[in-house]
């Protein structure tokens, strides 16, 4: 097994997960054209792999003809729920069924782990993605044995947002010298993301024990001293006893995954530069009089990236005691566009022309090297 040096998997989270076709229609709406053979390529050239292989399960069913609401039909039953009808006939031969995921909860797939229903893509090679079976019931379980799905993280959009650029100068670029370090280029920057992600679901986690502490604190004070705070007493009640624990929790985890805050930094960069605020190509003018008009709260409420930079700021928040508002990120706003991987960045100097990112300078120059080449062939 040809066996990547860096991480591919995506961190789990089971509350994250969604249908392969949930996650397709997730990424068009924020952006992205892509369709299921885009995902099996990504998968295919090791640059995202989907989160997890499920297999489905088979139900087993029997075919009774039976009174059903006053009408004789036949119809498939659970064998469990046989005696609570009138059968009239029963076929006996078995029926199968595919079984289906139903997200329930934030431990929807712990039977399927249980049961070793699970693989992970990310450590088996790639393989052709196989279709779906859709009909029905079927009088072999063998044949039906092997049905799965493919579940995403939502998050592995910003992994596709990395990847998607290079996919097409990938495939068209067969035998380019450069082509393995731009593969391992983006491999690597996707692990960073995954290393960011899983810091990130830390991160989650605190912020919603500090909300939970929050309100706890407020309904000791009302109790203790019989009214409201005032902002000014919460303020203190708040800085004295609630900051303290999770600044010190805050110093752990990120002391725990060996990470700095630069990197935080970094990441919350990368993701401001994917909301469709600053994926737009309006003039900084326009930008900065859209966002005025909302309030920070309404904003972090949009859309997921938004969601990820307020839960990031209130990470911050407690290693830097620097309070800043999701609009005060999104509004460093982004002047030029790389022409390979048509990312928004800020410029370092004027001779920029990429992004700066290893995969971009790379592919650039080999294009520029092309060009020169067709050029000499010409003249
Ligand atoms: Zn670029």
């Amino acid at each position: 097994m040809e066996a990547t040096e860096f991480k591919t998997q995506m961190p789990l989270n089971q509350g994250g997960l969604i249908h392969m076709s949930f996650f397709v229609g997730y990424c068009q709406d924020n952006g992205l054209k892509i369709d299921k053979n885009t995902l099996e390529e990504l998968h295919k050239h090791k640059l995202v792999f989907p989160a997890l292989k499920v297999y489905l399960g088979v139900v087993e069913f029997k075919r009774v003809y039976a009174s059903f609401n006053g009408l004789n039909e036949w119809r498939y039953i659970h064998p469990k729920d046989l005696d609570k009808f009138k059968i009239i006939k029963l076929d006996r031969k078995n029926y199968y069924c595919i079984g289906s995921l139903g997200k329930l909860n934030d431990h929807w797939l712990d039977y399927y782990f249980d049961n070793n229903m699970v693989e992970w893509p990310s450590q088996q090679k790639s393989f052709a993605w196989k279709q779906r079976q859709f009909s029905d019931f079927y009088t072999s379980a063998s044949a039906i044995k092997k049905q799965y799905e493919f579940l995403y993280d939502k998050k592995q959009i910003l992994a596709i947002k990395i990847a998607l650029p290079y996919l097409i100068w990938i495939k068209e670029h067969k035998n380019d010298i450069d082509r393995k370090k731009i593969i391992a280029s983006i491999q690597k920057r996707i692990a960073d993301l995954y290393k960011f992600l899983e810091i990130y679901h830390e991160m989650e986690k605190i912020h919603k024990l500090f909300e939970k502490k929050k309100r706890e604190k407020y309904t000791q004070y009302r109790e203790a001293y019989g009214h409201k705070p005032s902002k000014i007493e919460w303020g203190q009640e708040y800085d004295f006893d609630i900051s303290p624990i999770f600044k010190e929790r805050a110093k752990k985890i990120l002391d725990k995954y060996k990470l700095t805050k630069e990197f935080i930094y970094d990441w919350r960069e990368f993701i401001s530069k994917k909301s469709l605020i600053n994926e737009s190509a309006r003039s900084n003018k326009i930008k900065t009089a859209y966002i005025k008009s909302l309030n920070d709260n309404d904003i972090a409420s949009l859309e997921d990236t938004h969601y990820m930079i307020y839960i990031i700021n209130a990470f911050l928040y407690f290693l830097t005691e620097k309070e800043e508002t999701v609009k005060q990120v999104l509004t460093g706003f982004i002047n030029k566009t790389c022409p390979i991987c048509k990312s928004n960045f800020k410029p370092r100097n004027k001779w920029q022309i990429t992004c700066g990112s290893i995969a971009c300078v790379k592919a650039h120059r080999n294009d520029l090297k092309r060009s020169k080449r067709k050029i000499a062939k010409i003249s």
